[in-house]
């Protein structure tokens, strides 16, 4: 069916799109304002495209890149992100300002785990 190439291509800020959040697999999705709002700051801090390389995940899709069972991208709390010609710490610190309440530095893949879990801050690197 042709009309679902154009599901969840919709707008839900000036540089982001749902279907950038949706599950790869099925494209469902989650997302939750306050990592939108989040991730706006950083999108107008950075004056730079952010990359969402995984933002929603299904339980299936999660099983299948083995993703942690209570993952925080199960519902919609969570995006992991690049952006280019950027330094990966440099990128973190900014993070840091706009304080996510979960962050994860992957640096051999060169990406960062973000979410705005309600419970205490944490962060990881791996
Ligand atoms: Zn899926
Ligand atoms: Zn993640």
């Amino acid at each position: 069916m042709q009309m679902l190439n154009s599901i969840n291509n919709l707008k839900v800020a000036k540089y982001f799109k749902l279907s950038e959040f949706a599950c790869p697999c099925c494209n469902l999705v989650m997302l939750h304002p306050n990592l939108l709002a989040k991730l706006v700051e950083l999108r107008n801090t950075l004056e730079k495209p952010v990359y969402i390389t995984s933002g929603y995940r299904c339980p299936k899709y999660n099983r299948q890149i083995g993703g942690v069972v209570n993952s925080y991208h199960r519902i919609g709390l969570a995006a992991d992100i690049k952006v280019k010609d950027i330094n990966l710490i440099t990128l973190l610190e900014v993070c840091e300002n706009i304080d996510f309440a979960g962050i994860g530095l992957y640096e051999k893949k060169n990406f960062l785990h973000l979410d705005v879990r309600p419970t205490k801050r944490i962060r990881w690197r791996e």
